[in-house]
């Protein structure tokens, strides 16, 4: 019986993992599920997997999800806050860790669970965006099991050969990573027109079912750029090693190629809970609830590349790729408050990539090896991306 923790439980991933779950008690308990906001379904996912306890991250929230939950007669341990958060990850008496919320709210969650050495099973990207190199040196410290949920890291990770060694392509005969991307709501949509899109269209993505930062990030393709620099981390690969190809379908998920011409990739309907399910399961495979893919259903299969003009966001973040780890922590979180206050209608889409494009270009290059530093860079570029909010998306 393997017992799991999920953090971001009510959100997209979390519900996909909780789904996949509870189509096999015989193999998964949930002992821990956390929320941030949303009480109601908290309260209804509580009442379904029975968990031994439950964190509302946001401690403004602390009695009135304790009075919700005995009154839906639910015996819990309930804690709050980023603390509780931190807490339920390192838990004894959990074996895996579902690393489900969005934004770098997730990343102290993460980093305890890793350094307790559970197994983890990574959605939140923006941990490693804001840290890879701690982040997989806390890994490799700790014996921690890392596996990829994201689509895309989840198909390079399963078309990638057994005996392959972390940021060692050349041994296992691979000439390049290809990392698919749909190209998102806006592939095909007048650039005269980006100024006028509005949240609701850009969180309408044509393949997926996903959070609205996420939704948001892909459609400005930032979400790409920060697979990018996950893939970087995820199997220590340098810019050159990964080529971006655009697949308007989503039907195949990334694929690997190998120095005898031979390209293998990983295919299957966009439904996260493949990944969620093969990474639950691994080594071995379990019934996901996803439907079966039938290739006489696909009437179009095709390919291009990015363009940047179309899409700065990727261009910034490849580029801040390279300029070390202050720039792509910097990006992450200039990203996190442009996004959030496109959402909020503050800001134009077009407006996103200013922000980000000024935020990292103003940030100090530094060599950045401890989280205290991280966390400044993170403090520091959030407050950069608040001032060029008000100063240039009047
Ligand atoms: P979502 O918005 O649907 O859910 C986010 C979850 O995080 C919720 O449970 C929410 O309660 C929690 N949360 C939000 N703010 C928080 C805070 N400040 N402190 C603690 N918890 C907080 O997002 P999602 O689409 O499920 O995405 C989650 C993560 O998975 C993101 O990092 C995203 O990039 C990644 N991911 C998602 C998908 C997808 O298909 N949805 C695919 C690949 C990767
Ligand atoms: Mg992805």
């Amino acid at each position: 019986m393997q017992r799991i923790c999920v953090l971001g439980a009510t959100g997209s991933i979390g519900q996909s993992t909780l789904d996949v779950v509870a189509r096999h008690p015989d193999k998964f308990k949930v002992i821990a599920i956390t929320a941030h906001s949303n009480l109601d379904l908290l309260v209804e996912l509580a009442v379904k997997c029975q968990p031994e306890y439950v964190v509302i991250s946001n401690p403004d929230l602390y009695q009135q999800t304790k009075t919700r939950l005995s009154r839906a007669k639910i015996d819990v341990e309930l804690l709050s806050g980023p603390e509780g958060l931190v807490e339920v990850a390192k838990l004894a008496e959990v074996d895996s860790v579902m690393a489900a919320i969005v934004g770098a709210a997730g990343l102290l969650p993460t980093l305890s669970a890793v350094q307790a050495g559970k197994k983890v099973m990574l959605a939140n990207k923006e941990a490693l965006v804001m840290c890879g190199e701690l982040f997989i040196n806390e890994v490799q410290k700790s014996g921690a099991k890392l596996l990829p949920i994201d689509s895309e890291h989840n198909a390079i990770f399963q078309s990638l050969p057994d005996s392959f060694v972390y940021g060692d392509l050349a041994s296992s005969g691979i000439s390049k990573i290809l990392l698919t991307g749909s190209g998102g709501p806006f592939l095909n949509t007048p650039l005269s027109t980006f100024d006028a899109i509005t949240p609701d269209q850009a969180c309408a993505h044509p393949n997926w079912d996903m959070g609205r930062k996420i939704s948001v990030d892909s459609a400005t393709m930032m979400n790409k750029g920060l697979e990018f620099i996950e893939a970087k981390w995820l199997f220590g690969l340098n810019s050159d090693d990964i080529n971006i190809v655009l697949h308007p379908q989503s039907i195949i998920h990334s694929m690997v190629q190998y120095s005898d011409g031979s390209v293998i990739a990983q295919m299957g309907n966009p439904d996260m809970r493949t990944p969620i399910a093969h990474c639950l399961a691994y080594p071995n495979r379990i019934e996901s609830g996803v439907k079966a893919l039938d290739f006489a259903d696909i009437v179009n299969f095709s390919f291009t590349v990015p363009d940047f003009v179309r899409y700065p966001n990727l261009e910034i973040a490849i580029q801040a790729c390279e300029a070390g780890q202050y720039a792509t922590t910097a990006l992450n979180a200039a990203n996190e408050i442009a996004v959030e206050a496109f959402l909020s209608g503050i800001i134009r889409f077009s407006d996103i990539a200013k922000i980000n494009r000024n935020v990292v270009e103003h940030t100090q290059p530094e060599v950045l090896t401890e989280l205290q530093q991280i966390l400044s860079v993170d403090e520091q570029a959030r407050a950069l991306a608040t001032q060029y909010l008000q100063r240039d998306c009047a």
